[in-house]
């Protein structure tokens, strides 16, 4: 392509509305343009970053056997009401009507359609198993849509969903996706990690996210130091150590002392002189909708989707002030569990508690003594709280690490959940009728281009691993008053496409600095400059994007010398494991 005739609109300036890098780069090198909130135009150069990343998902998908379909975007209501996810998936789903006033959603997701199919077309387990994916845009009005094509509220997925005849064999489909997955990740040249976690509102069994490791990630990743653990934090379970010295204590007897002005655990603790271990925390929550409150260690947080799974429901949120004076008469910080009218729910933790200190239900006053079983007794006790790197692994004991993750994929074992509900079933060997069991498999394809660029930039820009790079190589004429210099450039450029590299061709009548600031700005591997030592020397620049090298080539060389280090780079990415 020539650049003299890309939309390609690059700008110096870090917009202000940009937090992450990824968002700042992508519009700073005209990748996007924002239309609205959650919403963004592919310049022609961010779409071809993103084809960069469907093709590779789709030559991987197809290799591990799925078949693509395309399905539509707009659904009706009546298949959501049959799988009961009409009630349930909350707001992030985009409901509207048609002219006839029927009820249509935008699609966040195709379990229902893809049911709907399968119970249509598949009907032995001669046609079984199979596993068919679209690659599509999606929908879903997130609550706080940010950081560019990180969260969207409209961007594109690869969504897959296989169907087998038995748990057994849908495991197979599984582990044939979590193959898929992670060659895709590799050949997309990301640095991930796969990780244990939670079903969320598609619901199912078991699954695993894809996380890609970078700082701003909105996911926070446990990592064993000693074995192959690692989950996302929603999920990690907390080991309880065996209680220690503190469980043969003489019980105290419970008394109310004055905390005037002490809302917080580390000014109670230290008023009180105990540490911040021996202090009930006491939360409200508002669990659709119902209030719940719930007790950890003073020093512990509560993981709201380990809660969220607990209760059954759909959403959790802390409650603010106002609903807390409402449903307590009490500002925030005076609540404790003793006598508390709501649903109280314990971290397993607090249960081994012994002497705690606790808000008394009162302003100004919290209680001493206070001890579990003794003096309240919650309907749920279970594993409530963020895990941190104090725990020990699940698996093996060993110490553990924490980091920050984007989740570029998710895969799940849905079992018969859709099936059942919406009677998608098959005729088994025996003549019996049974219910589809089903996988689901998605990758946040935009979201991919932007973790890219999380993990591959500098101050000068992007810096693309070469397989998901728009253009491969660039190629700069900075000789464009001299006739020779500029056909010379030319006949790099036609050289190189000609050797089936995707070129972008700098054509422009910018100075030279514009132009190696460009070039770095759009993350382009490979950059051979055309210029004053092709004039001097007959030979042409040869700079790395990544490591700065820069050489020189002889002209009647270089285009088959960088053709072929451009090859023998995309082999090794292509012949991964
Ligand atoms: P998240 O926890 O980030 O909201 P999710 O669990 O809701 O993700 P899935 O329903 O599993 O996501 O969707 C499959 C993939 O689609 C995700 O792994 C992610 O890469 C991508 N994705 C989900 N929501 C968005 C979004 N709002 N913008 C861009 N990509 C998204
Ligand atoms: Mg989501």
């Amino acid at each position: 392509m020539r650049y003299s005739q890309m939309l390609i609109p690059t700008t110096k300036e870090t917009p202000a509305e940009a937090e992450v890098v990824s968002h700042q780069l992508l519009l700073r090198a005209g990748f996007i343009r924002k239309l609205t909130s959650g919403l963004y135009t592919y310049l022609p150069i961010g779409l071809m970053a993103m084809q960069k990343v469907e093709n590779i998902v789709r030559q991987e998908m197809n290799r591990a056997g799925a078949q693509e379909l395309l399905m539509p975007m707009v659904q009706p209501a009546d298949l959501w009401q049959e799988s009961g996810r009409w009630k349930n998936y909350g707001p992030e789903l985009l409901r509207f009507k048609d002219r006839h006033d029927r009820d249509y959603c935008l699609g966040p997701t195709h379990e229902e359609v893809i049911t709907d199919i399968a119970r249509r077309e598949l009907h032995s387990y001669r046609q079984l198993p199979i596993n068919l994916y679209q690659i599509q845009t999606k929908f879903r009005d997130e609550i706080r849509p940010r950081f560019g094509l990180m969260r969207g509220r409209e961007f594109v997925m690869k969504d897959a969903y296989s169907f087998d005849v038995s748990d057994e064999a849908a495991g197979e489909s599984y582990k044939k996706m979590h193959e898929a997955y992670t060659r895709i990740f590799k050949r997309c040249g990301l640095e991930f990690r796969p990780v244990e976690a939670d079903s969320g509102t598609i619901g199912g069994s078991f699954s695993h996210e894809f996380m890609v490791l970078a700082d701003t990630g909105e996911d926070t990743l446990v990592i064993c130091r000693e074995c192959d653990y690692a989950a996302n934090v929603e999920k990690a379970k907390v080991v309880l150590p065996k209680k220690g010295e503190q469980a043969d204590q003489e019980l105290l007897e419970c008394i109310k002392v004055a905390t005037p002005g002490m809302k917080k655990v580390d000014r109670v603790a230290e008023f009180l002189g105990v540490t911040p271990e021996e202090v009930i925390k006491t939360m409200i929550y508002l669990a659709d909708g119902e209030p719940v409150a719930v007790l950890v260690r003073g020093d512990r947080e509560v993981q709201s989707v380990k809660l969220k799974n607990l209760l059954n429901v759909t959403e959790v949120e802390l409650a603010d002030d106002d609903t807390v004076w409402k449903l307590t008469k009490l500002p925030v910080g005076y609540i404790g569990p003793v006598g508390i009218p709501i649903k109280l729910v314990a971290d397993q933790e607090v249960m081994q508690m012994v002497n705690a200190v606790a808000g008394a239900g009162e302003k100004g006053h919290h209680l001493t003594g206070v001890n579990p079983d003794r003096d309240f007794t919650p309907v749920i006790t279970s594993d409530l709280r963020q895990i941190t790197v104090e725990d020990s692994c699940p698996l093996c004991n060993g110490s553990l690490e924490l980091t920050e993750g984007i989740e570029v994929g998710h895969i799940f074992k849905l079992g018969t959940n859709y099936s059942e509900a919406m009677d998608a079933t098959f005729q088994d060997k025996e003549g019996c009728q049974q219910p589809l069991v089903m996988g689901c498999y998605g990758i946040g394809v935009s979201r991919v281009v932007a973790a890219a660029i999380e993990q591959n930039h500098d101050p000068n820009g992007i810096i693309f691993p070469l397989p998901l790079a728009p253009f491969q190589v660039i190629v700069l004429n900075l000789g464009l008053k001299n006739e020779e210099t500029t056909a010379a450039a030319e006949k790099m450029y036609l050289d190189l496409q000609a050797a089936g590299l995707d070129v972008l061709y700098d054509d422009r009548d910018e100075r030279p600095g514009s132009k190696f600031k460009d070039a770095d700005l759009l993350g382009i591997p490979y950059r051979v400059t055309v210029g004053k030592t092709w004039e001097k020397e007959g030979r042409v620049e040869l700079c790395l994007r990544r490591s700065g090298e820069t050489s020189t080539i002889d002209y009647d060389q270089a285009s088959a010398e960088v053709a072929a280090m451009i090859q023998a780079e995309l082999r090794s990415t292509e012949n991964i494991g």
